[in-house]
């Protein structure tokens, strides 16, 4: 058999995406690879494929649980033996696999990291032929990275250890260049097949909003998204609690998961999350490496994350069977200072040494500049990010807040006067500069303690915006400080006139933004190529029929088909098992498992509309 047959057979798809063809034939070659792919990208198949058509059997060393037992669990309902060794197993469970994996029952299994030199693993891999070990989520070993995983350096002694050397591959969507050399230095990777592929995820759309209040934004964003599958990230415990709460009390079947609540409830929360008994799932940054749900329609940041990397992997969460899917960031700049604080705050991480410990804060908070840049930015989202990750991209991608939005010309030259102005009053007035937030308020005339205490409310500018929201006020600021006149100073965040700025104040030149219309009705990109009329009930009904038959079966729904697959099939609607075999996912053993109640129904979808 070769690729091309099992990506049919097996996965039911029937082109490889950019990058898994080199990928794979690197391995069945001989070769060491190392696959650096966006989230989403298909990582999963460049090491399950050769891992089918080499002798022996493949190892995967996986950082978390949850990823192991998913993609297990996918592989089995594919029609591929393969079984995971980390600490879920009991006893009686880790011997039966030990055994079947000597019986060479297995083609494929999943090791957590901290099990390579643990409860005799060594002595039963010494005895089985492994041709190949592939290293998923890979940016792990690296100090660079962010989630450092200490066990991850065991990795090499555990390849040394075994008696011939298989060929290892390295798997992840990191792409900056310390952590790739990392990877490659630490695993030893020899003369590596390297592909490094698009970091563009097309049906994602990308938007970032400024509310004045986020709850009233958030339930505005969910409301049309009640039977949707989605993550809302926040940046601490405290704040998932409440957003879970909060959509609770609106009738949202949410659930939350952070590293504060016990390891059962955390469990129990992820897998009513995955099993869509529960549609939106409430989280920090703890939840979801690993997580393949694939229909996961929208990830919303209630908080702006530390850093771009971490923003794409979170909002790649979205949309990862390629249906559209949107990724919406709700920021203010009260998001800056708890990234600050919680950098700055950080736990000393025990391997490293003090000046290495602040080498790692010092990139942290470059790394979060650009991430403020992103919520600024007013160019187009797509192309920030794939500028970030040294991509070449158009200028419009046509699929952001940015490029979808309405633009108009506005003078602001009177709000810029207002604005400079005050800027410099406050500066004669105390010598130095102050933050964005301390002139939004003065301007705005507001009572504040440490406003009051400066005297600012004697200032000529004070209260001359008292009709501006604060939004807008800071809107304003940052448009000011994008044009030049403008500078934040990156030490204290104080805010102070360039040189340019005379130009407005003194000698009448204009200042003019684009701003962004906001449209008429959020309608996200999904809503554009829905389905409609009978193809949408046909569609609903295959996904009910899905529904039972993954709970029959004790899988969560998307194990046995996507949502892209059945929308693929509501439009074809196939009559026979030949056709049936030709809707996008559908692989020969799903074919033979579910083919016939999914092919009955769609006729029984016929006979109703004829
Ligand atoms: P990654 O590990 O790179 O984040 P996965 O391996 O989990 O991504 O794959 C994401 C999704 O893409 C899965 O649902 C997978 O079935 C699908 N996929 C992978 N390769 C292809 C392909 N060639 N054609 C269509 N879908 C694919
Ligand atoms: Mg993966
Ligand atoms: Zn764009």
């Amino acid at each position: 058999m070769d690729k091309q047959t099992l990506l049919e057979r097996i996965f039911g798809y029937t082109q490889f995406r950019p990058g898994q063809e080199e990928l794979i034939d690197g391995v069945l070659a001989g070769r060491d690879v190392f696959g650096i792919m966006p989230t989403g990208g298909g990582k999963s198949m460049c090491y399950q494929i050769p891992a089918l058509l080499l002798p022996g059997v493949t190892l995967v060393i996986s950082p978390l649980i949850s990823l192991m037992r998913d993609q297990v669990m996918a592989l089995k309902a594919a029609g591929v033996p393969a079984a995971f060794i980390n600490s879920t197993l009991n006893e009686a469970q880790m011997r039966l696999v030990y055994r079947n994996l000597l019986a060479g029952q297995y083609k494929i299994v999943y090791v957590a990291p901290e099990r390579l030199d643990y409860g005799g693993f060594g002595s039963i891999v010494e005895k089985l032929s492994v041709s190949f070990v592939a290293v998923d989520e890979a940016h792990c070993i690296s100090q660079w990275g962010q989630d450092f995983r200490p066990s991850y350096l065991r990795i090499l002694n555990f390849i040394d250890s075994l008696p011939r050397r298989p060929v290892v591959g390295a798997y992840t969507a990191t792409a900056t260049k310390q952590v790739q050399e990392d990877v490659e230095r630490i695993l030893r990777l020899r003369d590596p097949v390297r592909k490094v592929t698009g970091f563009d995820r097309p049906n994602l759309f990308l938007d970032v909003i400024r509310p004045e209040k986020k709850d009233e934004e958030l339930l505005r964003l969910l409301a049309g998204k009640r039977r949707k599958s989605g993550i809302v990230y926040c940046a601490t415990r405290k704040k998932v609690e409440s957003v879970c709460e909060l959509l609770c009390d609106h009738g949202y079947a949410a659930t939350r998961y952070h590293a504060g609540l016990p390891e059962e409830e955390r469990s129990e929360n992820q897998e009513d999350f995955l099993y869509d008994r529960k549609t939106v799932m409430v989280a920090t940054n703890a939840f979801g490496m690993g997580i393949d749900k694939s229909n996961v329609s929208f990830v919303i940041h209630y908080n702006m994350p530390k850093s771009i990397e971490a923003y794409y992997q979170e909002a790649g969460r979205a949309g990862r069977d390629g249906s559209d899917a949107e990724c919406v960031l709700l920021f203010n700049n009260g998001d800056i200072r708890t990234a600050q604080f919680l950098i700055n705050n950080s736990s000393d991480n025990e391997e490293l040494d003090p000046e290495q410990q602040e080498m790692v804060r010092q990139q942290d908070l470059a790394r979060l500049d650009a991430m403020i840049g992103y919520c600024k930015t007013g160019l187009c989202l797509r192309g920030y990010i794939l500028e970030y990750f040294g991509q070449k991209h158009p200028e419009v991608c046509g699929n952001c807040g940015t490029c979808r939005g309405d633009f108009e010309a506005r003078d602001i030259t009177r709000e810029a006067q207002m604005i400079l102005s005050c800027v410099k009053r406050i500066h004669d007035r105390l010598g130095y500069d102050v933050g964005q937030t301390l002139i939004q308020r003065t301007l705005q005339g507001r009572k504040d303690k440490r406003l009051l205490e400066k005297g600012l409310q004697e200032l000529s500018t004070y209260g001359l915006m008292k009709n501006t929201g604060s939004t807008e006020i800071r809107m304003l600021i940052d448009h000011l400080e994008m044009d030049g006149y403008l500078r934040t100073d990156p030490e204290n965040q104080a805010v102070g006139l360039t040189p340019s700025a005379a130009q407005v104040l003194f000698h009448g030149r204009q200042v003019q933004i684009l701003v962004r219309k906001e449209p008429e009705e959020k309608l996200p990109a999904a809503m554009k190529k829905l389905l409609s009329g009978p193809e949408a009930e046909l569609l609903d009904a295959l996904k009910e029929l899905r529904n039972d038959l993954a709970r029959e079966a004790g899988v969560p729904a998307y194990v046995i088909f996507s949502n892209a697959t059945l929308t693929d099939m509501a439009k074809k609607q196939p009559k026979t098992m030949t056709e049936f075999r030709k809707v996008s996912g559908v692989g020969e053993i799903k074919a033979a498992w579910y083919g016939t109640a999914f092919l009955k129904r769609i006729q029984k979808f016929r006979d109703e509309n004829e």
